[in-house]
C-alpha cells in the first residue's frame, strides 16, 4: 500500500509540468462546451475530438441550437470524432434534455450528469472536475494505467481503480488526478515502453525499473 504522503507528493510533482490535457485546454469554456467534447472524445484521440468540438461549436452554441439541429447537419461536423452517427443523435438528446428539463444549464450534480444518455462514470467525473471544480475522480485509460503502474492501486477495471483512488487520495486533491494522470499517461508514462527514464516520479514508482522500459 503506498504512503498518501508519497501519492500526494507525486501529484504535486506532475502538476508543476507544463503540459496540459484537452480538456484542460478547454478550462476556459462553458460546461455545456466540456460536456459535449468529452462525449465527443469517446474512443476517439484527442486532436480529432478538438477539431470536431470546434467545428460543431462554430456552428452551433447552445442547447436550444444542437437540439433543433438536424441529425444530417451535426453528422458532418462531428464526423472526426468517430462513431459520428451515434454521438449526433447523444448529444442531440443530451441538448434536449438539458434545455427543457434543466433550463439550458449542465446540472453541477453528478447523478444528474450520469443521467444523460451516453454519460458514464468518467464523462460525468470530467465534467464535475473541469467544468465545476468540484472533486471527482474520472477514470480514462491513462489514469487506470498509470495508477495501477505507480502501485496506488492493484485493479482491473477503471470502475474498480475509481473506487480504490478514493479510499487513498484525499478529497482536495481529486480534481487534480485526471489532469497530472493523463497528461503523464500520454507523454511519459505510455502504455508501450513507457520512458522510464524521463520519468519526474521515478522514485515513487512501484514498477520503475522494468525491463521493457525506456
Ligand atoms: S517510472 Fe515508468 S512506469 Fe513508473 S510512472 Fe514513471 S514512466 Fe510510468
Amino acid at each position: 500500500m503506498p504512503r498518501r504522503k508519497d501519492i500526494i507528493r507525486v501529484i504535486q510533482i506532475l502538476k508543476k509540468k507544463s503540459e496540459v490535457s484537452m480538456l484542460g485546454s478547454f478550462s476556459e469554456h462553458k460546461p455545456f462546451y466540456i460536456l459535449i467534447s468529452t462525449v465527443l472524445s469517446a474512443r476517439n484521440k484527442d486532436d480529432m475530438t478538438i477539431r470536431a468540438t470546434k467545428k460543431l461549436f462554430a456552428k452551433y452554441k447552445t442547447p436550444g441550437q444542437i437540439a433543433k439541429a438536424p441529425l444530417t447537419k451535426l453528422e458532418p461536423l462531428i464526423k472526426e470524432s468517430g462513431f459520428y452517427k451515434t454521438k449526433a443523435k447523444r448529444i442531440k438528446e443530451i441538448s434536449r434534455i438539458i434545455l427543457e428539463e434543466y433550463n439550458g444549464r449542465v446540472p453541477p450534480n453528478f447523478d444528474k450528469l450520469l443521467s444523460l444518455p451516453g454519460v458514464g462514470r468518467k464523462t460525468a467525473g470530467c465534467v464535475m472536475v473541469y467544468a465545476f471544480n468540484k472533486p471527482a475522480l474520472p477514470v480514462d485509460t491513462h489514469v487506470h494505467r498509470v495508477s495501477n503502474r505507480l502501485g496506488w492501486v492493484k485493479t482491473k477495471t477503471p470502475e474498480r481503480t475509481e473506487q480504490a483512488l478514493a479510499k487513498i487520495i484525499p478529497t482536495k486533491y481529486w480534481a487534480d488526478v485526471n489532469e497530472v494522470l493523463v497528461v503523464h499517461g500520454q507523454t511519459i508514462c505510455t502504455p508501450i515502453s513507457p520512458f522510464c527514464s524521463k520519468c519526474g516520479v521515478r522514485k515513487y514508482c512501484a514498477r520503475r525499473g522494468v525491463k521493457t522500459h525506456r
